[in-house]
């Protein structure tokens, strides 16, 4: 049998990944009430924004006017996306507590999502660790395409973890994994958070995924089994990189919420309120996420037995 823990901390990144590939804009008034919504169904951890060129991703081009709208509460911790110095010294200037610090392990991927040479990308997170730490901010390092690279394939895992003791040494606070391009399996999800956890010590490793090739939920069940206990997913799976070839969404948060729920794991977070979250979200996109719990949770015609 495994020892699966007793609870399991979320990031929601629904705002930032779930948002930033939409044209329709949501107003900087509708992201509040969003973020409200998410308080109120218990998450603790919200990644709202990420300090990026507004040219390249316009949904994110309000991150200053959100960060000033926020409401404060002692236990939750709203989070920023940075991917170079300027994100971060944007960030501080805003007055935001947490930033994920990210870069990517795929050399093409960097190059298309950062503009810059993955030698070039691990210099600027030195830089970045810097400033963040200087302005006092609590710094999650976050390597992206981990697990594999549409342009590239396999990352060679030596890099990864090269990268992950760089960050380490450089004092981040927190790791984040992602699985950008929804390569990972199961099997190399195990070897790599194994490595990483060993690696990271008591710094909480978190691991991003996404289910582009339907593997998501499979790849979080591998995690817990060698001892990962954070996750990030967004409301309703949405969710992609727009540098990233047939990217497609996050877990679904209300997804990996129900699945631990059933598995007697604590997140805190009530399922069935993100669950009214996605679906308010699809009636103003007009069209169908790619997760499945919102579709079944709290509906009135039929009755889901936990
Ligand atoms: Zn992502």
């Amino acid at each position: 049998m495994f020892d699966y823990p007793k609870l399991v901390v979320i990031e929601e990144q629904g705002l930032r990944d779930g948002l930033q590939n939409e044209t329709k804009l949501v107003s900087t008034e509708k992201k509040l009430e969003i973020i409200d919504a998410l308080v109120d169904a218990g998450v603790k951890r919200i990644q709202i924004a990420s300090f990026v060129n507004p040219e390249t991703i316009p949904q994110m081009a309000d991150a200053e006017r959100l960060c000033a709208g926020l409401k404060k509460h002692d236990d939750v911790v709203h989070s920023v996306l940075v991917l170079n110095p300027k994100g971060i010294q944007r960030a501080a200037g805003a007055g935001v507590p947490h930033v994920t610090a990210s870069i990517s392990a795929s050399n093409t991927h960097s190059q298309r999502n950062a503009g810059m040479p993955l030698n070039e990308a691990r210099r600027q997170l030195s830089e970045m660790i810097v400033i963040g730490k200087k302005s006092g901010l609590t710094i999650r390092g976050g390597i992206q395409c981990v697990f594999g690279c549409r342009y590239e394939g396999k990352i060679d895992s030596n890099t990864v973890m090269d990268m992950l003791k760089e960050q380490l040494d450089q004092g981040v606070d927190e790791i984040e994994l992602a699985d950008t391009t929804g390569m990972a399996d199961p099997r190399a999800v195990q070897e790599i958070c194994g490595s990483a956890r060993s690696l990271a010590a008591d710094k909480p490793v978190y691991l991003h995924l996404h289910d582009t090739e339907g593997k998501g939920l499979a790849n979080a069940l591998a995690a817990l089994q060698v001892g990962i206990t954070h996750f990030d997913s967004a409301f309703g799976g949405m969710g992609g990189c727009p540098f990233v070839l047939g990217a497609s969404g996050n877990i679904a948060t209300e997804d990996l919420v129900f699945m631990l729920e059933q598995m007697g794991i604590e997140t805190g977070i009530n399922a069935s309120k993100i669950a009214a979250v996605s679906r308010s979200l699809e009636d103003f996109f007009k069209r169908r996420f790619s997760g499945k719990m919102h579709h079944l949770l709290n509906r009135n015609d039929i009755e889901i037995i936990r």
